[in-house]
């Protein structure tokens, strides 16, 4: 006899990975579920993450340029320049709301269930929902993510003085001074905001250097950009203590054995995020996680247990959507029976500070440690027409090649559009493609993208505008 479920697929978490998972499975015709414990669909991202942080990271690159006269070069003045920081927060939300909507709606057109509530399972093939039993062929752990703790730190939201990063997307005002404790995307991307918007803004990284996992030359310029753009960036040193004291705080840090108090309005703690698996019960399912928490899963996303898989932030990898997503319809694909597979060594990070900085592939020092031999190329954005009529030269696009076939191997970019220029590289490497092949691809001008086409070219000859 063969057993009946109430759905083909239940997804659990309607995040980028577990959405994205649920509408390809709906229209492959499977009988699709997704729960969601927010009360609004898209999960981080859409929530508290990649939407509200580039919606403010935009809101504030505008104020700061008309409040500090970026544009009197161009014969643009504007004066009494005001920030009504409600107003911008609501522009965020209104955002969020649209695009959170937009997912229901899509969920709504290819028919995929919606479900609310805490998802949690009671069996290999079945989980409870707001005390309801569903049972389903295959169930899909898209749970995510949530900030790390910082140890002995309790965070506040709400209050505003010590925030993660879901804080530091509604404070109620631009804090005199923020400590940020982490110099990753988060603590660069949130940090920028603020010091755009007027606070002084100090960020704490206990590695050597922000941006860890970029390749060197990137981290080593963002650095730079960022402390001429006003960050107070501090790499090597260790945060002893965060103290709240009624609406303030002072974080107290050793560098190089010297202790040194700093008081802050607001302290956003962004040093890192861990999975989520709270209250999922996956021992009902016979699911343990490993020593960080990840759900372990094999190349098609499937776990210890037949028939669940995991995706997305809550298995080992980069923590971004894209990377979610793309395991989302890939494993959907596949369970409808189409072979399906997502490149996980061609997954492109960007971090949308100004400028932007991108990677793809290997960085030099990857490269180098796995003895590849190479050739880097790179191409200054200083050298590029569009980027110099735009006043927005900083940055470069570094490619490199394998030696022997001139197959790219990954690239760096730093530049006010490197991340929408970084999808061209990604193409090129999925496709297997060599640097002379980038190089000997019209590219219109004058653009951006020209740089990498120049870069692509410094491989085995030269540029021409350098
Ligand atoms: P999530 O988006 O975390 O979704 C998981 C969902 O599962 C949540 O909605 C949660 O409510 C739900 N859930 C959890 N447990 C249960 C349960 N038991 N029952 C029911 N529901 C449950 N990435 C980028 O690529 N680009 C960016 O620009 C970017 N910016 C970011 C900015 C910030 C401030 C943050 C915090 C993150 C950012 N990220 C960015 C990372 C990105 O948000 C995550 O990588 C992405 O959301 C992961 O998707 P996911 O589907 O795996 O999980
Ligand atoms: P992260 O891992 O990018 O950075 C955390 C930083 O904190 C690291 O530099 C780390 O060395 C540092 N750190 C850790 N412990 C510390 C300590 N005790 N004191 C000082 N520094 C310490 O993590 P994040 O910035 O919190 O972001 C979390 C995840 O969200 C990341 O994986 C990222 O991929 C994702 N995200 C992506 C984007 C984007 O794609 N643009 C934006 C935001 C977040």
């Amino acid at each position: 006899m063969t057993a009946t479920f109430d759905f083909d697929v239940l997804v659990i978490g309607g995040g980028p990975g577990g959405y994205a998972c649920a509408i390809r499975a709906a229209q492959l015709g499977l009988a699709t579920a997704c729960v969601d414990a927010r009360d609004t669909l898209g999960g981080t991202c859409l929530n508290v993450g990649c939407i509200p942080s580039k919606a403010l990271l935009t809101a504030s690159r505008h104020y700061h340029a008309m409040a500090r006269g970026d544009w009197s070069s161009y014969g643009i003045a504007a004066e009494n320049v005001s920030l009504d920081l409600s107003r911008m927060m609501a522009a965020k939300d209104e955002t969020v709301h649209g695009l959170t909507r937009g997912i229901d709606f899509l969920f709504g057109k290819h028919k995929v269930q919606r479900l609310h509530g805490r998802a949690t399972f009671s069996g290999p093939d079945r989980v409870s929902i707001a005390g309801r039993e569903f049972t389903a062929r295959s169930i899909v752990i898209a749970t995510g993510s949530d900030p790390s703790p910082f140890p002995s730190v309790e965070v506040d939201n709400a209050g505003g003085v010590v925030v993660d990063s879901t804080g530091a997307l509604a404070l109620k005002g631009v804090p005199g001074k923020m400590v940020v404790i982490g110099g990753g995307v988060i603590g660069l991307e949130l940090g920028s905001v603020w010091s755009r918007l007027g606070s002084q803004v100090v960020v704490l990284e206990y590695l050597d250097d922000i941006l860890p996992g970029m390749d060197r030359d990137v981290r080593t310029q963002m650095r730079q950009l960022l402390r001429r753009q006003g960050l107070d960036i501090r790499a090597s040193v260790q945060v002893r203590a965060v103290e709240r004291n009624g609406a303030s705080a002072t974080v107290t840090l050793e560098t190089g054995g010297a202790l040194e108090t700093i008081p802050a309005d607001t302290v956003l703690v962004a040093t890192g995020r861990r999975p989520n698996t709270t209250g999922l019960r996956l021992g009902a399912a016979g699911i343990e996680t490993d020593e960080r928490g990840f759900i372990p899963v094999d190349h098609a996303a499937k776990t210890a247990a037949s028939g669940i898989y995991a995706i997305g932030d809550v298995t080992k990898g980069p923590m971004l959507a894209h990377r979610a997503e793309d395991e989302g319809i890939a494993l959907a694909e596949r369970l409808a029976g189409i072979p399906r597979a997502v490149s996980h060594s061609i997954v492109p990070a960007v971090v949308y500070t100004d400028p932007e900085a991108a990677g793809v592939g290997l960085t030099e020092e990857a490269a180098k440690a796995a003895r590849r031999p190479f050739r880097v190329s790179t191409f200054p954005m200083a050298a590029n027409g569009r980027a110099k009529a735009n006043r927005e030269t900083d940055g470069f696009v570094k490619i490199i090649a394998d030696e022997k076939t001139d197959v790219i191997l990954g690239a760096h970019i730093v530049a006010s559009l490197a991340g929408t220029m970084i999808a061209q590289i990604a193409q090129a490497m999925e496709f297997g493609a060599t640097a002379e092949d980038v190089a000997y691809t019209c590219h219109a001008h004058p653009t951006h993208s020209e740089a990498i086409k120049e870069a692509a070219m410094g491989i085995r000859g030269r540029p021409i505008h350098a």
